[in-house]
């Protein structure tokens, strides 16, 4: 029903949650044109990145049906994906594992690791400022 509203075309084809997509929300495959989607996504809390995961997935799909440009930088799927206001890429999780997360004091950029970093030697690899602990991810 998404695909009626956005594109005023039918999704004829199947989708279904894939538990093997790790670091992308979804992809479309070309050969047999089904998309798949991270579970991840399924939960309520990400319902809003789950429907632009949806859109982008479908952006590709239509455009190739239609056999428009359907890649990232075909100017045709830009188009497509701005006017229906699906996301720029299919949202990178950020990666569950992360447990530490530390934040320049300095220009502000993150820094996530999944382990301890010592600050005392560890500074930012975009202007040498000094790293502070902030709060851990909670995805
Ligand atoms: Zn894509
Ligand atoms: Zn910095």
């Amino acid at each position: 029903m998404v695909s009626q509203r956005y594109f005023n075309q039918p999704f004829t084809h199947q989708a279904w949650f894939n538990k093997r997509l790790r670091t992308t929300g979804g992809r479309y495959h070309l050969a047999d044109h089904h998309i798949e989607i991270n579970p991840r996504f399924a939960q309520p809390q990400h319902s809003q990145a789950l429907l632009g995961i949806v859109l982008h997935e479908l952006c590709h799909y239509h455009l190739h049906l239609a056999g428009k440009g359907y890649r990232h930088r075909d100017p045709d799927f830009k188009q497509q994906l701005a006017a229906v206001g699906g996301s720029r890429y299919a949202p990178a999780l950020t990666v569950p594992q992360v447990k530490w997360h530390y934040v320049c004091t300095h220009c502000g950029q993150c820094y996530d690791r999944q382990r301890r970093l010592n600050v005392q030697r560890f500074v930012c690899s975009r202007c040498g400022g000094r790293l502070k602990l902030s709060q851990p991810a909670t995805d």
